[in-house]
């Protein structure tokens, strides 16, 4: 078997679609890791590092638009701005990682389709001065609406990218929980054969969308964004079995011909992602777990340190604080809690060490 290998940095285009597939084909899946702002990139880069793992980064809107800064006075602006400065960011620096990296961008609902337009602005203008794509990916969540509009807007937007050699990220079904407010109306373990994806919805959109361009698919086999009280919905990863084999049935293509991805994989089993891994699942939303893994170690070192946050001198024995007060000392912490939180994503994957990337 030859080897595949990619150069480090951020992949796009065919070199996405070759990390894919020796992922599926090596029976893993990269975890995909919601980000804010340099610190997190970092940390995630450096997490990746440290497993030998690719992985994607991905920003939701109101990650892009905190990675501006909370301040900017036009949002919308800053969603777009922000989103363009993370990839900029990754593009520089995530080579000297010694890693792939996947930049995309997580659920945009119908209200956000102009804000996945407006980074395809930037990114043809990206495309035309650098020759490649600013995203690997972007993702469009209509899952909420029918699913001809679903997938007609899929396609419109999916045309789009093509031209910039970029892959988009769709989702079908409803995922229970809540994402940055999205999904929340929906409740858990409600009756509905809307939190299963239906093989033939899939279909539909591979029927749709595999003669436009490069895609992945968001399938609902009773995930749940965000971490819940376990027990309302039951984990069905042979959904996506028969998701694969009614494709594969009826276009005559080799095994798991869908790209799957995992939505909501904040606390779910390890059987069960394994499960889900092997019918062609290569990426795995990672949000949740890692806010708490950077903010936990953050609260111990306030807890331990907690003069240091009160006072720059102590006023009773003149102790300097200045070393715990400084900002990169905690956030450092945080760092490393998400570095560590990450090794054991990579590791519950299979994607520690299985790193594409040679330099
Ligand atoms: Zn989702």
């Amino acid at each position: 078997m030859s080897e595949v290998t990619l150069k480090p940095g951020v992949v796009t285009g065919e070199s996405y679609a070759t990390l894919i597939n020796a992922a599926k084909s090596g029976g893993y899946a990269l975890p995909a890791v919601n980000v804010t702002g340099t610190n997190t990139i970092n940390a995630v880069m450096e997490a990746a590092a440290k497993a030998n793992s690719d992985i994607i980064i991905q920003l939701s809107n109101s990650g892009a638009q905190f990675y501006a800064g909370k301040g900017m006075a036009d949002g919308f602006k800053a969603k777009v701005l922000g989103a363009v400065a993370a990839a900029q960011h990754a593009h520089l620096l995530a080579e000297h990682y010694g890693i792939c990296v996947v930049m995309h961008t997580d659920h945009a609902n119908k209200a956000l389709i102009p804000w996945v337009e407006a980074m395809l602005d930037e990114g043809e203008k990206y495309y035309e001065a650098h020759g490649k794509p600013l995203y690997s990916s972007h993702m469009l969540d209509l899952s909420a609406d029918p699913i001809d509009f679903n997938l007609s807007e899929c396609a419109r937007i999916l045309e789009r990218m093509a031209k910039l050699d970029m892959s988009l990220e769709i989702e079908l079904g409803v995922t229970g929980g809540e994402e940055d407010g999205i999904g929340s109306e929906f409740e858990e373990g409600a009756d509905n054969s809307k939190l299963y994806t239906q093989p033939e919805d899939v279909l539909q959109a591979y029927d749709l969308l595999n003669p436009i361009g490069h895609f992945s698919v968001a399938a609902s086999f009773g995930n749940v964004h965000g971490v819940y009280k376990p027990g309302n919905v039951k984990l069905r990863p042979e959904i996506l079995r028969n998701s694969q084999e009614l494709v594969q049935k009826t276009h005559g293509t080799g095994d798991n011909p869908l790209n799957l991805v995992f939505h909501g994989g904040s606390g779910s089993e390890k059987a069960k992602i394994t499960e889900a891994v092997g019918y062609g699942v290569f990426k795995m939303n990672i949000d949740t777990d890692t806010q708490f893994a950077f903010s936990k170690p953050v609260g111990e070192f306030v807890n331990a340190n907690p003069r240091a946050f009160l006072y720059q001198v102590d006023p009773e024995d003149g102790t300097p604080y200045k070393k715990f007060y400084d900002p990169r000392g905690y956030l450092r912490k945080g760092e490393e809690g998400i570095i560590a939180r990450l090794q054991e994503a990579c590791e519950d994957l299979g994607s520690k060490g299985r790193s594409i990337a040679r330099a």
